[in-house]
């Protein structure tokens, strides 16, 4: 981890943890890969690891990302998707030449076609993203509660009934602002 930037929110779930690398889109916006050097360091974390990354690439990653917020937002709310979203998840999509490995340990790894082609992690995270929002997988996208996040996730619990992007994050914050609101209705009997 480099010193002086924000953190990064990782889920189970690959193409929602890309769109949480912005976070409070309502409120007060946090950028998690303010740089193309936190874009490396995210896709390592994430068994994606390229040794490199231009900022014309990190330009990719964030329509990328947007797009993927923008189709997974309407598909949570059972909107139409956005054409040009469709679009660019598509296309990052078919870009890449990532291959899917299985190690002898039993466990899935990618294989980039080059260390320097963040074009090849993005079309993991893009077919990551159609797999979710084509409600290939178990589970159920929705929006998170927190009307400054509304950020979609991925709802794999048993009843589908989870209302935080993130219990840690959103959850807590929810949490915390009851608990003020209900302190300041208490009558001040020192008045
Ligand atoms: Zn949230």
């Amino acid at each position: 981890m480099r010193a002086g930037f924000p953190d990064f929110r990782l889920g189970n779930v690959l193409a929602t943890s890309f769109t949480a690398t912005l976070t409070e889109r309502r409120g007060n916006a946090v950028e998690r890969i303010p740089t193309p050097h936190r874009l490396v360091d995210w896709l390592a974390v994430n068994g994606l690891a390229v040794d490199s990354c231009t900022t014309a690439q990190l330009d990719l990653a964030r329509e990328l990302r947007e797009s993927i917020h923008l189709a997974a937002t309407a598909a949570a709310i059972q909107d139409a998707l956005p054409a040009s979203a469709v679009q660019v998840i598509n296309d990052r999509s078919a870009q890449g030449r990532a291959a899917a490995i299985l190690t002898p340990e039993g466990k899935r790894q990618w294989r980039l076609s080059s260390a320097s082609c963040v074009e090849d992690a993005l079309s993991v995270i893009a077919a990551d993203a159609i797999s979710i929002v084509a409600g290939e997988r178990d589970g159920k996208l929705a929006l998170c509660a927190s009307p400054t996040c509304q950020a979609a996730f991925f709802d794999t619990s048993q009843s589908r009934t989870r209302k935080w992007c993130d219990m840690n994050t959103c959850g807590n914050r929810q949490k915390k602002a009851r608990f003020n609101a209900n302190q300041h209705k208490k009558p001040r009997s020192a008045e």
